[in-house]
């Protein structure tokens, strides 16, 4: 067969070296004045092209410049914030002519800071990670802190910035470090997303009192706390955005789901009638229902018929990933700040109920 020729061209191609901080907020204009002082003197030695300040955010200031590619790797390795450890490059390659698309874009979270609940595992780990990407810092809270740890790894390893936080969202005083923790880590809070929970699913009259009390304490009661903690903190930066992970159980009652639709059916309910004292104060809030996600949720079942039968029933079908709902709460958070999206179910396309 034959081939259709191919247009040949060439490009110049120059680096765009992009230099983000994560710095205090009263350190914000000293690192910035101080980079810029360092790129005029690069600029004085022909290595650096041009470069501007970009607007300093809140907790955060960002710069550019743009060298020659040879170049970059010399002033990512020069440059004293960098090997102060605050400063986090990413160096771009950039065609003239061809650049605006290349330009890496504002992301929507930029400088701000979000907590993500039950992140060592499922829907909690894909969340953190996918707010990470879009700009924000998250403290992730969980009782497995091994698994966290590796978390917090592997979205710096991305360029990210995470703080792990060991807490039992079922106590009180354990919700209170996590958020004064956050707040002192960060300087603020934006986002807070409930996800911890279980699903003890049983017949009622087979069911363990206790795994009631567990999934009372940690859907319902740990999330409502956990929110009533929040509100100050976003009082008082002029707004905020409360997500909490209920399930299509906040809709639909099954039989042996008594219990565990009590506590989605009442989270729900505590989040819309938050909703309604809280929008005046620019606070948004949330409510995300998901179908079947393939997790390790149906693992902690204690009833051993529930127990496979939850497991047959994700066989036969293609659930979710934990990805899919992390998906729904990024754009829920990434909205502009005047569309407030109140609750999305999302199902396996293969579920009916
Ligand atoms: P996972 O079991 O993978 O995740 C649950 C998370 O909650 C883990 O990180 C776990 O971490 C954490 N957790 C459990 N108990 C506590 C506690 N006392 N304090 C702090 N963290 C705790 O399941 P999912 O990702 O599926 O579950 C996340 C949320 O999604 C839950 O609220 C669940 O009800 C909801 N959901 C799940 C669906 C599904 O089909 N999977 C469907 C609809 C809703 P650790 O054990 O380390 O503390």
């Amino acid at each position: 067969m034959e081939r259709a020729p191919r247009a040949s061209y060439r490009v110049a191609m120059i680096a765009l070296v992009v230099i983000t901080y994560t710095a205090p907020m009263d350190r914000v204009e000293a690192v910035a004045d101080a980079h810029r002082a360092y790129l005029k003197r690069l600029k004085g030695e022909g290595k650096v092209l041009s470069s501007g300040p970009f607007a300093p955010r809140t907790g955060g200031a960002v710069l550019l410049s743009i060298a020659r590619e040879e170049d970059a790797s010399a002033i990512v390795a020069e440059d004293p914030y960098h090997l102060e450890g605050v400063a986090r490059h990413e160096v771009h390659l950039w065609a003239p002519g061809f650049g605006a698309e290349l330009l890496p874009r504002a992301r929507p979270l930029d400088g701000k800071t979000a907590i993500v609940t039950g992140a060592s595992s499922g829907i909690g780990e894909a969340t953190a990670r996918a707010l990470a990407r879009e700009g924000a810092r998250v403290a992730v809270v969980a009782r497995r802190k091994d698994r966290l740890d590796a978390l917090v790894a592997s979205i710096g390893a991305q360029g990210g910035l995470a703080l792990a936080i060991a807490a039992d969202v079922s106590r009180d005083a354990d919700v209170g470090v996590m958020i004064d923790a956050t707040v002192s880590a960060f300087g603020r809070l934006d986002v807070l997303v409930n996800n911890a929970g279980v699903m003890l699913l049983a017949p009622v009259a087979e069911a363990r009192e206790e795994d009631w009390r567990r999934m009372v304490e940690l859907n319902l009661l740990g999330a409502m706390v956990a929110s009533k903690a929040a509100l100050p903190h976003m009082k008082r930066i002029g707004g905020g955005h409360i997500v909490t992970v209920a399930s299509v159980a906040a809709r639909v009652a099954n039989p042996s789901a008594a219990a565990y639709a009590a506590t989605k059916f009442g989270i729900a309910a505590f989040c819309e009638s938050l909703r309604r004292e809280v929008y005046k104060d620019k606070i948004r809030v949330t409510v995300i229902e998901p179908g079947l996600v393939a997790t390790e949720l149906g693992e902690h079942i204690t009833h051993p018929g529930m127990k496979a039968s939850v497991a047959e029933r994700a066989a036969a079908m293609t659930p979710l990933a934990a990805e899919d709902v992390a998906a729904a709460i990024t754009y829920a958070v990434t909205q502009p700040a005047h569309v407030n999206v109140n609750e999305i179910l999302v199902r396996p396309t293969d579920q009916e109920r």
